[in-house]
């Protein structure tokens, strides 16, 4: 099975991951999480959903990082560089000036994410794993000090 496709309805992937539909929607609304949505307006999950959310179960409940906390980490992902945005993009962003929630939480408008798919986005992929949160992290920040 593809693990990138989005197979799973949400009282499936609430079974699967033993916990409610309420906090698969939280999770959402908080911007943790983008689940692929049908044209019905359906959500669907894809076995990288089911790790992602996995990941932040344990984070949430045996490191106690609050989901704000969750949430601020996450906004630390250096998009800009996994991206190579403009500084004209950068200047335009609220994700880049601000450290409140993930890049794909945000309502993109005149910048190079404007039309991305978040859910197809490196960024939002780099963290299928949260615990490479920080590979993620060491990773650009050396790409960037060698160009
Ligand atoms: S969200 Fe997009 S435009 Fe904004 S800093 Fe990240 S890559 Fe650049």
């Amino acid at each position: 099975m593809n693990p990138s496709q989005a197979v799973f309805t949400i009282s499936s992937a609430a079974k699967l991951l033993g916990i409610s539909i309420q906090t698969l929607r939280l999770y959402e609304r908080e911007g943790l999480i983008l689940p692929h949505r049908k044209n019905s307006n359906h959500r669907l999950y894809s076995k990288n959903d089911l790790d992602r959310i996995k990941c932040i179960r344990t984070s949430i409940n045996d490191d106690k990082i609050s989901i704000e906390g969750m949430k601020r980490i996450l906004s630390l992902i250096p998009c800009w560089s996994l991206i190579n945005c403009s500084e004209a993009d950068r200047k335009n962003c609220e994700a880049f000036q601000k450290h409140t929630k993930p890049c794909w939480a945000f309502n993109h408008k005149k910048n190079i994410c404007s039309n991305l798919d978040c859910r197809g986005c490196i960024v939002y992929n780099s963290i299928a794993d949260c615990d490479k949160v920080k590979d993620v992290i060491r990773i650009t920040s050396t790409k960037e000090e060698n160009t």
